[in-house]
């Protein structure tokens, strides 16, 4: 394979492996070893009829000798597609969707096939997931973002997706500064108005793979799709400074703003919910003893 590829292809949550036309692997990616529990070392070299990963279908019968999807697409150059049970390093069968693809060499030989198969248990999840999401999606009535309820649902999920796939994130705390003076000095409902304002602001200026939820109150959380510090102190400081300059018009004309304080942090393996987020919190009172108007991401 060439090397581009090759470079892309460890990072693909779905397993991909190569063999040649002898069956023998001679390319395993890291999304093989997660699916299946085999490290490329203990495959590389061995012909997929050793069977290791013993496919069977729903009957139960035994495709790596009669009616190995590769052997197929080895002998015909078509692409195959199937529905399989593939067996875990550990013992227990997973289904598994298996699409082989033939490589050819200049002159159109066949020369090897690849195998792209994906976990169905993680479509499945996905699939579930949507529908509980679809029932706890609930949008905060007054700012009509995401509420606290959608932040749990989501953070979790990110949480799993952070220790499966190795995908880290970062969260941020946004608090707005002297809230209960807007209240006080023109009125509960002009805060509601402001409120809605910042949420706006806030929603308006991610990344689309960022969600920014109201935790309540005059409290906003993001679940961020950045995993480093820097750059989650790049775009904290960026939505900083776009609540700062967004306004709100009174019917007198005048025109109010309010400012926020930040606190971030980035998700460290392993660690539980509250453990981020308290985490997230103290830095978000440290940006307030400080004197507001600021973030802090440690
Ligand atoms: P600090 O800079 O320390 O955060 O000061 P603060 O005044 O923002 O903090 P505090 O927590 O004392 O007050 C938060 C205020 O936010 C109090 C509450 O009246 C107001 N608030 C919370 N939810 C709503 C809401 O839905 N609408 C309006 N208008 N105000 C709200
Ligand atoms: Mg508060
Ligand atoms: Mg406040």
């Amino acid at each position: 394979m060439s090397k581009p590829y090759q470079n892309l292809i460890p990072y693909l949550y779905e397993g991909v492996y190569v063999v040649d036309k002898k069956r023998r692997i001679v390319f395993w990616n890291e999304g093989s070893e997660r699916i299946t529990g085999y490290k490329a070392s203990e495959v590389i070299n061995s012909h997929c009829h050793q069977n290791i990963l013993q496919h069977v279908d729903e009957n139960g019968k035994h495709l790596c000798l009669e009616g190995c999807p590769l052997q197929h697409t080895l002998d015909t150059g078509v692409i195959h597609e199937a529905h399989v049970f593939l067996k875990h390093k550990e013992g227990y069968r997973i289904p598994v969707t298996v699409k082989s693809i033939p490589i050819h060499d200049d002159d159109h030989r066949i020369v090897a096939a690849i195998e792209v198969f994906t976990d169905e248990r993680f479509q499945r999840d996905i699939y579930n997931e949507n529908i509980e999401l679809k029932d706890k999606l609930k949008t905060d009535p007054l700012t009509k973002i995401a509420n606290r309820h959608f932040f749990d649902f989501h953070l979790t999920q990110r949480m799993e997706e952070a220790k499966r796939f190795n995908r880290p994130f970062g969260v941020l705390v946004f608090d707005i500064d002297h809230f209960k003076k807007i209240n006080d000095t023109h009125g509960h409902l002009v805060g509601d108005e402001m409120l809605k304002i910042v949420a706006q602001s806030l929603v308006s200026n991610v990344q689309r793979t960022d969600t920014i939820s109201r935790w309540g109150g005059e409290e906003f959380v993001g679940v961020m799709d950045i995993d480093n510090i820097n750059d989650l102190h790049k775009v904290a400081e960026r939505l900083r400074n776009l609540v700062k300059q967004s306004t709100y018009k009174l019917d007198d004309g005048q025109v109010i703003s309010v400012t926020i304080s930040i606190g971030g942090t980035l998700y460290q393996p392993d660690e539980d919910s509250s453990t981020l987020m308290d985490r997230a919190d103290r830095n978000m009172y440290a940006s307030k003893s400080k004197g507001r108007d600021q973030s802090t991401i440690t």
